[in-house]
């Protein structure tokens, strides 16, 4: 079998997409048929390696990356004219003028690296440099596969390139080659971090809730989805929320006929789990969610046995 990747996504945070994720990690770690890889793609804050830490007294693997590229100043080539700060060069005023040295200042998590100042400078006082930007993780957790997670830094400006580069150190990972289910828990939104994370995916969870915000940024990524044109099906966390929404939301599954794979009703177990770190479905496995995750485990593995 190829490795199968299986991204999880919402348009929205905070609607048990890691929680999801961290326990289908765990019962694919603890499943014969699988040799999983784990990544953490939400790079502006990765927080599954909380429920997932390294087993036992594994030191973690780190990689700096230099996706963000920066100005930088060289003082010796300057000769004072003011004309960066005078005839703003800089459209993110990142510039500022240092009365007593005569000499701009950059402002590191204001610029952008444009290049303006580097080519404007008649002195050629400005180079552009990549910087430090993020670091990519990666161990054997103790739930049986390797996480891998990109992390940004203050100030980087280039999520989607870290998640680019995350998934291409997994792919150059020892691991990669025998691994066959890699399972990607993906940013919120749609923005440039969630485009890097879709591509090159075979199959994606939708997690929403039946909300007003769940159902609206559920279309807007299941929009986005569509134009990658990868395999998709949806589950519900809160399926039983007492809502006067809940017929809208019934109304919307039921009008485009997307696959549910799964429903979720609300259970104290998920976040006690949450406040102990541990994949629900390890926490309280005869709970009700974990029943649901379960169930829900399975109709995945029938999904994947199309690929
Ligand atoms: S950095 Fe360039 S433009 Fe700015 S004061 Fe120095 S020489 Fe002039
Ligand atoms: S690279 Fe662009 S954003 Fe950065 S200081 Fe120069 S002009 Fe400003």
């Amino acid at each position: 079998m190829d490795n199968i990747i299986v991204g999880i996504v919402s348009g929205k945070g905070g609607v048990g997409k890691t929680s999801l994720t961290a326990s289908l990690a765990s019962l694919a770690g603890n499943d014969e048929e699988f040799t999983p890889i784990i990544l953490d793609c939400d790079v502006d804050a990765p927080n599954l390696s909380i429920i997932l830490p390294p087993d036992s007294d594994i030191e973690p693997q780190k990689d700096d990356t230099y996706t963000t590229i920066k100005a930088t100043f060289i003082p010796d080539k300057c000769v004072h004219c003011r004309s960066c700060i005078d005839d703003h060069y800089c459209e993110f005023n990142a510039l500022t003028w240092d009365e007593e040295k005569e000499i701009p200042n950059i402002d590191y998590l204001k610029c952008e690296g444009c290049g303006a100042c580097k080519t404007l400078c008649p002195e050629h006082a400005f180079e552009i440099h990549p910087v430090k930007s993020g670091e990519i993780i990666s161990y054997d957790n103790k739930y049986g596969s390797l996480l891998i997670f990109g992390k940004t830094i203050l100030g980087s400006t280039t999520s989607g390139k870290l998640v680019s580069e995350v998934k291409e150190f997994a792919k150059h990972s020892d691991k990669y080659q025998s691994s066959n289910l890699t399972i990607v828990d993906g940013p919120p939104g749609i923005g440039c971090p969630v485009i890097a994370m879709l591509t090159g995916l075979n199959y994606v969870i939708a997690i929403t809730e039946p909300t007003p915000s769940g159902l609206h940024d559920l279309v807007r990524i299941l929009e986005l989805v569509d134009q990658f044109k990868i395999p998709f099906s949806i589950v519900v966390n809160k399926a039983d929320l007492k809502s006067p929404f809940q017929e809208k939301f019934k109304k919307y599954i039921k009008d485009t006929k997307y696959k549910i794979l799964g429903k979720i009703n609300f259970d104290y177990a998920i976040p006690e789990a949450m406040s102990y770190a541990e994949p629900v479905v390890d926490y309280a496995p005869n709970s009700k969610a974990s029943i649901s995750i379960k169930e829900i485990y399975k109709n995945l593995k029938k999904e994947l046995k199309n690929f």
